[in-house]
């Protein structure tokens, strides 16, 4: 999805860049192209990278779990999938409204 630099009125593709930490902080930003200027998005930790690695697993898992196929025995573990990501995504926000 492209955007317009504010500074330099280019348009560019964000390609979003995850920083080095700083005191276990890490920020995710991206850079223009065309004159270098650096958009902070938000910050990550290692706590809301690591759920980040759940949320994706479990979502990954929920594809595999057919949708109508074998409902009755596939029902109960789709719902604790989805309740696992439900959990997942409520923690990772806690930690992002701590840190950003
Ligand atoms: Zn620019």
């Amino acid at each position: 999805m492209k955007t317009r630099c504010d500074k330099c009125n280019e348009m560019f593709n964000p390609e979003v860049q995850k920083s080095d930490p700083k005191a276990g902080v890490y920020e995710i930003y991206f850079v223009c192209p065309h004159c270098d200027s650096r958009y902070h998005c938000y910050n990550e930790n290692d706590q809301s990278l690591s759920i980040q690695d759940s949320i994706n697993t479990v979502k990954l898992e929920l594809t595999k779990v057919p949708k109508i196929k074998d409902f009755v025995k596939k029902f109960n573990k789709r719902q604790e999938l989805i309740t696992k990501l439900k959990n997942l995504t409520d923690d990772k926000r806690k930690i992002l409204e701590k840190i950003n």
